[in-house]
């Protein structure tokens, strides 16, 4: 039976639990935004001899900081493949490039893609269908109208705005599963893989350490995090979630095994007008960013790219809708959901593996 239980988690971080956090992952998160997932390191002062040693590099690609980290013996060259399989996407998903295929896609209005770009449409327009259209990768018209991607911002007007709507209809997007050919049948039509190609990377990374021998690793894109088995020791790798304000404070720790920690918020990436604030998430109903009254959600599964996706489409749709989805869901994921007003919510399936010292409303 779906219904709502009220828990008091209170003092359960320790102090020492939250001592520690990776620098890397902390500058990184510092550059990139205000608030978001980052690792936190909790080396017990008893643990004697680690099974392995990490190693770590710090990469700048997808506009975004990163840093991976990688245990046992094949570490080194599990980094430099998975640096170059970054890198890979990066030429092949950016917006930004020239010669992406993205970007080529874009221009023509059709073309055929590749293997990667056909498992992020695939899963682009699954996602579509699932959040009722919250998560919509044809968004990019009005991403470009609104300035976000060349950082020349201005606020629309409403007309603009109802001119451009037309042609982010996904309905207009022909997509061929067996050839993978896509033709846009819309002049002016153009998408954009920003909110959920992070979550795809992370998730390709776990393949290309797996394939080089490593059980033990995490990933962190710019505070979205993902692990790899569980941490030398066999305990679990513990995720803070920050406030989504300026404070950087921590809200909670999520301990997760094998799976993805992934954050959106407005805070990530916006600009001011007038004194008002306007993100990058934007609802494809209104063509404005979405004001559904969250300021974060954090998604947990072991599915990165799902789990990046439905962290865009939960922020757009609000609390109440993201939990009917994640009740209707065919997928396996969990939720963190912060208001406007400070309250958080959880979903049943992270109760036993949630840490704070705030109030959490657990959601079933
Ligand atoms: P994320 O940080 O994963 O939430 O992704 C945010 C990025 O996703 C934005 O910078 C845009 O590139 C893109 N985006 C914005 N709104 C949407 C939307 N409603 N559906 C899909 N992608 C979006
Ligand atoms: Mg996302």
């Amino acid at each position: 039976m779906k219904n709502k239980l009220q828990i008091l988690l209170w003092g359960m971080v320790s102090a020492s639990l939250l001592i520690g956090c990776g620098a890397s992952a902390n500058s990184a998160a510092e550059v990139n935004s205000k608030s978001e997932a980052i690792q936190t390191e909790e080396e017990s002062s008893e643990s004697e001899i680690p099974s392995e040693e990490p190693v770590s590099r710090d990469i700048f690609a997808m506009d975004t900081y990163m840093t991976i980290t990688a245990y046992g013996e094949n570490g080194e060259a599990a980094l430099d493949a998975g640096e170059t399989r970054i890198n890979e996407l990066d030429e092949l998903l950016s917006t930004g490039s020239e010669s992406s295929e993205v970007t080529l896609l874009n221009q023509k209005g059709e073309g055929v893609l590749s293997e990667d770009t056909k498992h992020l449409m695939e899963a682009s327009l699954t996602l579509y269908e699932e959040t009722e259209g919250a998560f919509n990768i044809a968004i990019y018209p009005l991403m470009s109208l609104w300035g976000f991607p060349t950082q020349e911002y201005k606020v629309p007007t409403d007309e603009e705005i109802a001119s451009i709507l037309p042609v982010t209809d996904l309905t207009y997007l022909n997509y061929e599963h067996v050839t993978g050919e896509v033709i846009f049948e819309i002049d002016g039509m153009a998408i954009d893989f920003g909110g959920i190609a992070k979550g795809y990377t992370s998730n390709s990374l776990m393949e290309i350490f797996k394939e080089n021998g490593v059980e033990h690793a995490l990933v962190n894109l710019g505070g979205n995090v993902q692990t790899l088995g569980t941490k030398p020791d066999g305990s679990f790798w513990n995720v803070a979630i920050r406030t989504p304000d300026d404070t950087g404070d921590i809200l909670c720790v999520v301990q997760v095994a094998d799976e993805a920690v992934i954050t959106s918020g407005g805070y990530e990436r916006y600009f001011e007008e007038d004194g008002v604030t306007y993100h990058h998430i934007l609802d494809p109903k209104t063509g404005k960013p979405a004001d559904s009254g969250l300021t974060s959600v954090t998604i947990v599964s072991q599915n990165g790219t799902i789990a990046d996706g439905f962290s865009t489409a939960m922020f757009v749709a609000g609390k109440e809708k993201a939990i009917e989805l994640w009740r209707s869901s065919s997928e396996d994921f969990e939720m963190v959901l912060v208001e406007d007003d400070g309250s958080i919510s959880a979903t049943e399936g992270l109760k036993d593996r949630i840490l704070s010292d705030f109030e959490i409303e657990i959601v079933s």
